[in-house]
């Protein structure tokens, strides 16, 4: 492994939690402004596990308040975030067939910022959020609320992995699941 550590940036809604105006069968985690707030199981120990191989940030496509509010309940005591960027640090991309805009995070941002995108990762259920820069994304199932989910769990030993690889951009990250990545 290097000496500098990697970065990884994780997104919020539907990646480390579900938050949705109507409740689920339970009682949410937390309630955020009009949002019922569902944690993604294991996010606390996911958090807490990959902050010893990476320095950590977050970007969110949501509101500035919103994510510092879901932060500060979410995030365990010290742990270090480099940065927390939302809504107003994404660019906004138009989808002609839907007739829709989308948010983009786009990674030149990290790049002006110093940061070499060999040693960026992004974890994100939304392909199209990291449509300029596909070899930085680390994509997850989006999380609508199950309780059984396991996701966050079976990712961090592939983090782990990718923490020590020295191009993250020269892998192939579509198919971690299968875990065929220890075979190398
Ligand atoms: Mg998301």
């Amino acid at each position: 492994m290097g000496l500098t550590r990697k970065l990884l940036v994780l997104d919020l809604d539907e990646t480390l939690f579900h938050a949705a105006r109507r409740p689920l069968e339970r009682a949410p985690d937390l309630i955020l402004f009009d949002y019922f707030v569902y944690w993604r199981p294991y996010a606390r120990h996911f958090i807490a596990s990959v902050a010893s191989w990476y320095e950590l940030a977050v970007w969110s496509s949501a509101g500035k308040l919103y994510v510092e509010r879901a932060l500060e309940a979410l995030v365990p005591p010290g742990i270090l975030l480099s940065f927390v960027w939302s809504r107003e640090r994404c660019t906004q991309g138009y989808d002609p067939a839907m007739g829709e805009h989308y948010w983009i995070k786009d990674l030149k941002k990290l790049r002006r910022r110093g940061y070499r995108l060999e040693h960026v990762l992004v974890v994100d259920d939304s392909p199209e959020k990291l449509e300029r820069n596909y070899g930085n994304w680390v994509p997850v199932r989006p999380y609508l609320g199950a309780a059984d989910d396991t996701e966050l769990l079976e990712l961090i030993p592939y983090l782990e992995y990718l923490s020590g690889v020295e191009n993250v951009r020269t892998v192939e990250k579509r198919h971690w699941r299968g875990g065929a990545y220890r075979l190398r």
